[in-house]
């Protein structure tokens, strides 16, 4: 699947909700899993609680037990409907880091529809500990 397409599907997930604290569905992420299989989230933000589009669609991939990403966009729209793409944040990198290390290596974050960059590359020094002694 191209950048294009992905970004496509995940900007068809969002559909804004505004609540008492909180916005969701403002950002909607779609990843393919190593095994070719699409999964999809959006954001949910409720004042006390926050977990990003990218951590829903990754939950809903270790729900059909996998852990291994290969292509993942997370896209977000202004009220005008322009669409963007904001790289995953510092939690979301962890994270798809902590579920398979492998995934610095293998997983293409989508910046654009022609610009992807490796996990790793989001996370300097992630190979700290290799550097010491
Ligand atoms: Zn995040």
């Amino acid at each position: 699947m191209t950048n294009k397409e992905l970004i496509k599907k995940a900007a068809a997930l969002i559909k804004p909700k505004k609540m008492k604290d909180g916005l969701c569905a403002d950002v909607g992420c779609a990843l393919i899993s190593e095994k070719g299989k699409l999964y999809l989230g959006v954001c949910a933000a409720t004042g006390s609680n926050v977990i990003c589009a990218e951590r829903v669609a990754i939950g809903a991939m270790i729900t059909n037990g996998e852990y291994k990403i290969k292509k993942i966009v997370g896209v977000w729209k202004n009220e005008n409907g322009d669409v963007f793409v904001p790289p995953p944040c510092g939690n979301c990198r962890q994270f798809m880091r902590e579920i398979d290390e492998t995934n610095l290596e293998n997983t293409e974050v989508v910046l654009d529809k022609d610009k992807s960059v490796k996990l790793k590359e989001l996370l300097p020094y992630y190979d700290w500990w290799k550097k010491q002694g």
